[in-house]
């Protein structure tokens, strides 16, 4: 349902939720995967370049209000609903998380500051990280004295954004309580918890985009990229592919993902994933084309909110 709002007001985030839901159901989110740096990238202000001027423009990020989640506190400047069914979905996905990765739970906070449009989005990360491509969302993990890393997510009120905040926040939760992430990963595990519960991990874009190919599996390739402008929509899809496969093909390859997420809380360089992965799928890319043949697609969600107004 969608409550009774002020025209001065953006949209509720019931009604964008709602529409993120069907958005998601038929399109996915891949179609302009707009988050990036790899958790473990810091992300430095470089000077802009020097034959540019840059004209001094007010820029602050959404603060007049904020609403505090289970684990992360949203930042912004006007009215949401707090009943939203969304941010129930959003306090659940670390104990999804945690759970189907049998990682520890953290007690880090994430910071998320939210637009209200994305002019005012992209003006902000323009002004404060000039070195980053133009994104739809944003996960970054500055240094702070002390050692730990604030988690700060930047986003604005758009059509994607259950699903973009579940993406950033997964990296959040993931970088709370691992010491690095290698790329490919990061990006899969996103992926993978980026959907709604309902659709258990299954992207429907990138399931129907595998299958009709062509497509050829490669994780050495994957696990040798470092830089996040390499990772594009193919290794968006290759990255999901390998994760889905692992949690869901049965105990011996998931086992292989826990026990290399496990190696990753202290050490961050374990080595590649692909031999441990050898050693109980003796074939991972045919096990790969093989296995993405027989996921079902997730059935469209009946909800009451689904069909609220449109
Ligand atoms: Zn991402």
């Amino acid at each position: 349902m969608c409550m009774p709002c002020s025209p001065l007001r953006p949209p509720p985030l019931v009604r964008l939720a709602a529409l993120t839901a069907l958005f998601g159901a038929l399109a996915g989110c891949e179609a302009l995967r707009l988050d990036a740096p790899a958790p473990n990238t810091r992300v430095d202000v470089a000077p802009p370049p020097s034959a540019v001027t840059i004209t001094p423009v007010s820029t602050a990020p959404p603060g007049k209000k904020h609403t505090r989640g289970a684990y992360y506190v949203l930042y912004h400047d006007f009215e949401i609903d707090k009943t939203d069914p969304l941010f129930a979905e959003l306090d659940a996905l670390p104990d999804q998380v945690f759970g189907e990765l049998r990682l520890p739970p953290s007690t880090a906070i994430v910071q998320v500051f939210l637009f209200d449009t994305q002019e005012r989005y992209e003006r902000y990360m323009r002004a404060k990280y000039r070195n980053l491509p133009p994104r739809r969302a944003y996960f970054i993990a500055e240094p702070r004295a002390g050692g730990t890393d604030e988690l700060k997510i930047f986003t604005w009120l758009g059509d994607h954004l259950s699903t973009d905040l579940r993406h950033e926040l997964t990296h959040a939760i993931l970088r709370s309580v691992l010491k690095e992430v290698p790329l490919w990963l990061d990006e899969g595990l996103a992926g993978y918890f980026e959907l709604p519960p309902h659709q258990d991990g299954v992207n429907p874009q990138h399931l129907d985009t595998l299958r009709r190919g062509p497509f050829q599996p490669d994780m050495a390739r994957l696990e040798k990229l470092k830089d996040v402008a390499e990772m594009q929509k193919p290794e968006y899809r290759e990255a999901w592919a390998w994760v889905h496969l692992m949690l869901r093909t049965g105990p011996g390859a998931k086992k292989v993902l826990h026990d290399y997420l496990q190696a990753l809380r202290s050490d961050p360089n374990p080595g590649p994933l692909l031999p441990k992965l050898r050693e109980v799928v003796p074939e991972p890319e045919q096990a790969l084309a093989d296995y993405l043949a027989t996921v079902e697609m997730p059935k469209p969600r009946t909800r009451s909110r689904a069909s609220g107004p449109k």
